[in-house]
This record gives structure tokens, C-alpha cells and sequence, in this order.
């Protein structure tokens, strides 16, 4: 008999674990590690939507008849070692782990020999393209730009192409994407789909521990592969057709409008990207939603988030330590809620976060990783946060989009130009600013926008390094025409101090 041990996260009976077990000759080890439950301050819905899934996936897999092990340990490790002791399988397999500190485990039990059995390791197939593959398109690149990769996967995958050319003849929409938010924008949004919490579910509460944070499980997430599916059943009919135009708009209060929330479901493994990417592409074909919007999704799944696990695994784990722009503060108590915050934007994002352990995109990249790098947050600590408080934050999604694509940390290997502006944009995007205490046309004052202020701010303070960025030309052009350069100076320092008061 031989042990199929399956990670939290990859709780599918069709990936490549479980690819020709039966009960017959495989049993199953799921471990719960205490360690992990207890090494971030995590939101609770994320910390519940782990644990629930994976009992969940214990009783499917125990429906379908086999012995089923689902152990709660002080680590993956002593659960494992506990399940070997007890069980005495002729072999041990596992899938390769998403993140470095799995693969380092599964490495570390192979060379010690610590196992008296033998340890199987099979390759992930829960991307579409697996990370040697991308290594393989990597090597000999200058630049690694997310743009050519996509490219490269569209023709690969066939995923909206006719022909060998990209449907309707342009690679990316995106320009269409970024409309702002219109008045009826959140009314005419779908509300997204809740389940009922079922006996596991409510159960799955007591197994957490009191560190964590946020506003209960209410049903949002889902933690079983159907409820997965009616998700995206309910996605591809109601939101997707909507979804292109103002995919980057955000709107007070409205925290879901019409983007997919499936991410939490792919990144355990409850779907698959290949399943998600032909029901996207299923319904543009079929007439059912436009080009813009089944392009910007595909090229999410396809393209950022295979993008984001071929850079981590070929640059972890030195990657995680870049701070080039020289970051020491600590994470804001306005952005972990020890402290309210006049930033209506903050605010309403954090009361997402709060509320839902989630914020789309542009939250995320424009508001909290926008403030978080002209204020000079520490990117190490910025990622602990964010993967400990999103319902879809692993080690391999964080750390690329905080260090490369929030943070601008790593120097410009993944992103051409650090992603900061001041609050005219946010302006453009949502409806905040009009319901704010700050002035989002000020940079100096006391009711001057925090976001302004230091944006002017940061690019005077890192001119040596950005000034030559073709991408800024323009932005430096102006700075040197500031005449309030030292007030903006002034301003920005008590902007930081007063973040990191909890008083802005
Ligand atoms: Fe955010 Fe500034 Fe707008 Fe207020 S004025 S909502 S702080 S961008």
C-alpha cells in the first residue's frame, strides 16, 4: 500500500498526485500543521477556507472509497513521520508544492533519508505551463516581460486565437479595460454567490487558532469543487459580460463588481486554469461576452499568474529579500486596522479586506502597494502582510506582486516603472475622493493627499535611480518645475510619521 499525500492546496483527485490511485492500493495523508495555522497573523476566512477545503476533500475522497488520513500535527513534517510510523506505506507520493518552503521539505525528507520508505515527487500540474517550461522560454532573455510570455502562452495554449493570430487581431485589450467607474456600476454588478456553511464548515472554526483576524466565514469561499464550479457557472453568465470595460474602477463599499472571485478556488486547486479559460473562452465564442472582457481574464490566468509562478521559482529565494529602493518602515496601522484613517480609499479597502479578506486588483496595486512604496513601507514585511490577509495569498503569488510589481523592490526585473501616482488617479478610478478629508490636488498642507505628496516625494528622493527611466520623463519634467519642492518635502516627512502614528 502506498501513501498519496496531498497538500493543502492542491485538493483535486485530477491532478497528477492522485493520477492512477485507486483505494485499492493508495491511501490518502492530508495534514493539518499547527505551525502553519500559527506562523502569520492570518485573516480567518483565509485560515478557514484552507482547513474547511481539505476536510472537505478528506470526506469526497472517503465517498469515493479511500482510507483517508486526515491528521492535525505540530507540522507537515512530524505528520508525515506520524503517518509513516502508524501506517508503514511501501511508498510515499506527493505532488511538487507551489511554494519554496514545501519543496525545501519534500527535498530535505528525499536526501536525509529520514523516511523508511521511499518518496515519490510528481511533477505540479496545476498550471498550464510548468515552471521548466518557462524556464526554457526564460533562458537567454534580457528581459523577462510578462507581455512576451503571454504571447508566447496564447499560441502555445490556442487559447483565443484563430489561426495563428490573435482574435480580432490585437494581443491585448487592455487599453479598453480601464474605463472609470460609471453610476450604476456597482447596482448593475451581480451579487456573488454564498453558500449555506454546512456542518465541516462550522466545525472547521474551532480547529483555528485565536491570532487570527477579520470578520467570520460567511459562505463567500468556496470550499468544496462544486461550489467552486456553480462560482464559475455564475461568473461566466452574469459577470464576465460586464467584466471587461471597468475592470480597474473601484466604487465605495462595492468590494466584489464584476470581477471573478475565483482566484481563492484556482490557487487551491478546486479548479483548474485549463477548465476556467475554456468556460471564458466557451462564452466569447458563443457570443455571450466581448472580446475585452474574456481577453483580460485569460490573460489574468494565462498570463500574470503562470507568469508570476515561472519568475518565482526561477528567482526564489534570494528574490524575496530585494529592497532597492531602500524600504524600512513597518506596515501601517491603518492598513492592519489598529487605526482608523481618514484615506477614504484606504479605508474602503481595508474594510474589504476586513470584511471579505479580499480587494481586487487595483486596490491592491494602486491603493495599498501604491502608498505602501512612496511611503517606503519594507516590501518583506508588505508581503507577509498581504499573503497572511487575502483569501488567495500564497509565498509564490506574494512575492512577485509585491517585491516585483507592487513594490518596484527587485530594481526593475519584472516591472519597467514602479507603480506610484498620486491621487489623481485613484480620482479617476473611483468615486472616493469626493467623500475625503484630503485634497486629492494638494501636495501640501494639511489637507493635502497623502498620496500626492508622497508621490512627488519619492520621486525626488530616488531621482539618482529613476530620473533616467524613460517611463518618468515626463514626471520628472514637472517635478523640476515644482516651486513648493521643499514644502512637499516637509509635508511628506509628516505624511510618514503620521502613517506610522496611526494618526493620517
Ligand atoms: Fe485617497 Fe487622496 Fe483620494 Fe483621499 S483624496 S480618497 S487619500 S486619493
Amino acid at each position: 500500500m502506498r501513501t498519496v499525500w496531498i497538500w493543502g492546496d492542491q485538493l483535486n483527485r485530477d491532478l497528477a498526485h492522485l493520477r492512477g490511485a485507486v483505494p485499492d492500493d493508495s491511501r490518502v495523508l492530508l495534514v493539518v500543521s499547527g505551525a502553519k495555522l500559527t506562523a502569520r497573523r492570518w485573516h480567518v476566512q483565509k485560515l478557514h477556507l484552507v482547513v474547511s477545503a481539505m476536510r472537505h476533500f478528506a470526506a469526497e475522497l472517503e465517498d469515493r472509497g479511500f482510507d483517508v488520513d486526515l491528521r492535525r500535527a505540530p507540522t507537515m513534517r512530524a505528520g508525515l513521520e506520524a503517518h509513516v510510523a502508524e501506517y508503514r506505506p511501501d511508498l510515499v507520493r506527493a505532488m511538487e508544492p507551489a511554494s519554496l518552503t514545501g519543496d525545501r521539505l519534500l527535498r530535505d525528507l528525499a536526501g536525509s533519508g529520514s523516511l523508511p520508505c521511499g518518496l515519490e515527487v510528481v511533477d505540479s500540474d496545476h498550471f498550464l505551463c510548468h515552471w521548466r517550461d518557462f524556464d526554457t522560454w526564460a533562458d537567454g532573455r534580457d528581459h523577462l516581460k510578462m507581455e512576451d510570455f503571454y504571447r508566447w502562452r496564447r499560441r502555445e495554449t490556442g487559447y483565443l486565437m484563430d489561426g495563428d493570430q490573435p482574435a480580432g487581431g490585437r494581443w491585448n485589450l487592455d487599453h479598453d479595460n480601464r474605463e472609470p467607474p460609471t453610476d450604476d456600476l456597482a447596482d448593475t454588478a451581480p451579487e456573488p454567490v454564498t453558500s449555506r456553511l454546512d456542518d465541516l464548515d462550522r466545525d472547521s472554526v474551532g480547529w483555528l487558532p485565536d491570532s487570527t483576524f477579520g470578520a467570520p466565514p460567511d459562505g463567500t469561499w468556496a470550499t468544496t469543487r462544486r461550489r467552486a464550479l456553480a462560482r464559475l457557472r455564475h461568473f461566466v453568465d452574469h459577470a464576465l459580460p460586464r467584466f471587461g470595460d471597468h475592470q480597474d474602477a473601484m466604487v465605495s463599499g462595492a468590494w466584489a463588481l464584476n470581477h471573478s472571485l475565483l482566484s481563492h478556488a484556482l490557487n487551491l486547486g478546486l479548479l483548474h486554469p485549463r477548465e476556467v479559460c475554456d468556460a471564458v473562452e466557451g462564452a466569447y465564442r458563443a457570443g455571450d461576452a466581448p472580446l475585452n472582457a474574456a481577453e483580460g481574464f485569460i490573460r489574468q490566468v494565462i498570463g500574470w499568474r503562470e507568469y508570476t509562478w515561472g519568475v518565482y521559482r526561477r528567482w526564489m529565494p534570494e528574490y524575496a529579500h530585494h529592497n532597492a529602493l531602500g524600504a524600512v518602515l513597518d506596515v501601517p496601522p491603518a492598513f492592519t486596522g489598529e487605526a482608523d484613517t481618514d484615506m477614504a480609499c484606504v479605508a474602503d479597502t481595508v474594510r474589504h479586506i476586513h470584511d471579505h479578506a479580499y480587494a481586487h486588483h487595483i486596490p491592491r496595486l494602486m491603493v495599498l502597494a501604491n502608498l505602501a512604496t512612496s511611503a517606503g513601507i519594507d516590501p518583506a514585511r508588505l508581503t507577509d502582510w498581504m499573503h497572511a490577509s487575502f483569501i488567495d495569498g500564497y509565498d509564490w503569488v506574494m512575492v512577485p506582486n509585491v517585491v516585483g510589481m507592487g513594490t518596484f523592490a527587485d530594481g526593475g526585473r519584472m516591472s519597467t516603472k514602479p507603480y506610484v501616482s498620486g491621487g489623481a488617479y485613484i480620482d479617476r478610478m473611483s468615486d472616493h475622493c469626493g467623500g475625503c478629508r484630503y485634497d486629492r490636488s494638494k501636495r501640501v498642507g494639511a489637507d493635502a493627499c497623502p498620496f500626492t505628496t508622497l508621490y512627488w516625494d519619492f520621486l525626488d528622493r530616488h531621482r539618482d535611480r529613476l530620473s533616467g527611466n524613460h517611463r518618468l520623463a515626463r514626471a520628472y519634467h514637472t517635478l523640476d518645475r515644482l516651486k513648493d519642492l521643499g514644502s512637499v518635502r516637509e509635508r511628506a516627512g509628516e505624511v510618514r510619521q503620521r502613517l506610522s502614528d496611526g494618526t493620517l
